[in-house]
């Protein structure tokens, strides 16, 4: 089977998440012959229990709206494969993309829609519990907490931020820090001091969360009096993301200091007929949404139709 020629495809699309499924959507529209590989369909879609801010669902589960993006992409004719990405290797203008179970995939174009991990704190049962009181994303998941009491771990920017959205809504809430202060604009600070519903627990870190069904309790660890516990509803973990881009550190991308992608306004990034979009770009800061990756797929698939067309 040596010389069995080889399928090139116009764009193989990495990553099953928001951004590589509306790039899938629109680049079969095109009628760009495209596939799509991703380890874990829908992607971080995954973690929302309930997803409010998406059009035409008042809400709606993360689950669900995964099985609908896949109801939407069983009906194109792009490859839809699951399976991890070892590798990518630009050759002779093509790109080469090696998957976990041996094949190997050549297309003209590729479009990284890799998204992001959220930093853990790997500590005893934050895993049992992602959704069940173990959240990473206080703009989504605030509107759950009414009344009730969290903490949020972590003094950056982001963390304080979280703080100030949940203290709107919620009982009591909690900022647990390793260090002694707070890594946070002064004016940020100024907004926190000014809340009544809120504590800022020093030199204190997280050892174990604790519940039932849900969570109920952390337990702290800190030098003095070595452990406290705090009973609580909803731990949000703050302490940041980082870019999935591991797999295509050889291809020489332009990243901005945080490791994030640069891409143009047409998603391009500096090397030909390597695009990007959703949150593995440095487009939308910390704003990271649904709705901005499905744009910004979007727009891609649109640029490199437009693009093939020019060739
Ligand atoms: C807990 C939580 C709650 C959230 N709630 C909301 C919300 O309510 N509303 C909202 O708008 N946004 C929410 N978000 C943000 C939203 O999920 C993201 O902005 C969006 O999913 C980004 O889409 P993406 O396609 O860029 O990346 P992702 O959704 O992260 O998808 C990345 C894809 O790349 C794949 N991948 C990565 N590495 C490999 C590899 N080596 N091989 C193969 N595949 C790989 C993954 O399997 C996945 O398919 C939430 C995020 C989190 C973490």
């Amino acid at each position: 089977m040596e010389n069995e020629q080889k399928q090139i495809y116009d764009l193989i699309i990495l990553g099953t998440g928001p951004a590589g499924i509306t790039a899938a959507i629109y680049a079969d529209r095109y009628n760009l012959k495209t596939a799509m590989i991703g380890e874990v369909f829908g992607g971080t879609v995954m973690y929302p229990h309930k997803i409010n801010n998406f059009p035409s669902y008042d809400e709606i589960s993360g689950m669900d709206l995964i099985n609908n993006f896949r109801k939407h992409i069983d009906k194109t004719e792009c490859d839809c494969i699951e399976d991890q990405i070892s590798k990518v290797k630009k050759e002779d203008n093509l790109f080469h993309v090696y998957l976990r179970r041996g094949d190997v995939l050549i297309s003209k174009n590729i479009l990284i829609g890799l998204g992001t991990f959220r930093r853990k704190l790997n500590v005893k049962n934050e895993d049992k519990f992602i959704g069940k009181g173990v959240h990473y994303c206080a703009i989504c998941d605030a509107v759950f907490y009414k009344n009730k009491d969290v903490v949020v771990v972590g003094g950056g920017e982001g963390a304080s931020m979280a703080v100030l959205l949940l203290a709107e809504t919620c009982n009591k809430v909690y900022q647990i820090i390793r260090g002694d202060e707070l890594r946070t604009a002064p004016d940020t600070i100024e907004k926190l001091e000014k809340l009544n519903n809120y504590s800022l627990i020093k030199n204190n870190e997280i050892v174990e969360i604790q519940g039932e069904m849900l969570v109920n309790k952390v337990l702290l660890k800190n030098e003095v009096d070595n452990q406290n516990a705090i009973d609580i509803d909803g731990v949000f973990i703050e302490i940041g993301g980082a870019p999935n881009s591991a797999i295509i550190s050889d291809l020489n991308i332009d990243v901005d200091e945080k490791g994030y992608i640069k891409v143009d306004t047409t998603m391009k990034t500096n090397i030909d007929g390597i695009w990007a979009g959703g949150d593995i770009t440095n487009i939308d800061g910390d704003f990271k949404q649904i709705i901005n990756a499905c744009s910004q797929g979007a727009i891609a698939a649109h640029n490199i139709y437009k693009n093939m067309d020019k060739k």
